[in-house]
């Protein structure tokens, strides 16, 4: 069955059944093959129809940077019997944690703040640069600007505005917080003769642990940070694009952002 016929054919079936069950029948072939908007079926916006998620799932399990709180949820109300109330939970978290956005305001006295963030600059061109084999050697491995000439040989000039993605092989089951980073000049480099919008990482920072140079160069530029990335061996070096869902906190630092690339 095409996705058309899967929907057709859970329709058809859907008049047979109670309103109720009608409606979960539908949402039930929608969630497979589209997105329902009013009803109506609408395109992937991805050229390839893939979208890789490039966050991580946040629970109070997830590391935190040293001297963080952990992530935690209570529960509040529950569905309760016969679907009777609704289910909802009270968060409290840090603003920098799991896959997150850092604003200027997060290293800047006067930077803008996450709520601040030009909506244009969070799609971007994605590229992802891999140190993860250094990164293996030596705990504290920089991005420099040699690693950003090798892989330019290999896969093409940097797009313009594009958010450039540092890949260490970082995983939250195993990395604590001393992890690779980038080198201040390297990112001073992307800013001024790639005019890239953003940078990000697979670790907790950008920095290497107890250094502030590449948050200082980024966010000192007016631009933002994305860390702690999931997947970023799921796309492609150069090509995909990257949609960053940074949260709106009036005044915030930044925040736990939903971050997907469209390859
Ligand atoms: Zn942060």
């Amino acid at each position: 069955m095409c996705d058309d016929e899967i929907v057709r054919h859970a329709h058809a079936e859907a008049r047979r059944l109670s309103r109720r069950d009608a409606l979960r029948a539908t949402a039930v072939a929608s969630g497979l093959v589209l997105t329902g908007v009013g009803g109506a079926a609408v395109a992937s916006a991805s050229p390839s129809g893939r979208v890789v998620d490039l966050t991580h799932a946040l629970s109070p399990n997830f590391p935190m940077w040293p001297g963080n709180p952990p992530f935690t949820a209570v529960q509040t109300s529950t569905v309760g019997p016969r679907n009777s109330g609704y289910a909802t939970r009270w968060l409290g978290f840090a603003e920098h944690s799991g896959t997150h956005v850092d604003a200027p305001a997060h290293k800047i006295g006067n930077g803008i703040t996450v709520d601040r963030i030009a909506p244009a600059n969070l799609v971007a061109p994605l590229v992802v640069i891999s140190i993860a084999g250094k990164a293996r050697r030596n705990p504290r491995a920089l991005l420099t600007e040699r690693d950003i000439a090798d892989f330019e040989n290999r896969h093409g000039r940097i797009p313009r505005g594009s958010l450039v993605a540092l890949h260490t092989g970082w995983q939250p089951s195993t990395g604590g917080p001393d992890a690779a980073g980038f080198d201040p000049d390297a990112v001073r480099m992307l800013i001024v003769e790639r005019a890239v919008v953003a940078i990000g990482t697979d670790t907790m920072s950008v920095d290497i642990r107890d250094a502030v140079g590449a948050h200082a160069a980024i966010l000192g530029s007016g631009r933002y940070a994305v860390e702690t990335l999931a997947n970023l061996t799921s796309v492609p070096p150069l090509g995909a694009r990257v949609v960053v869902g940074a949260p709106k906190f009036a005044g915030g630092t930044g925040g736990p952002a939903r971050v997907l690339a469209l390859t």
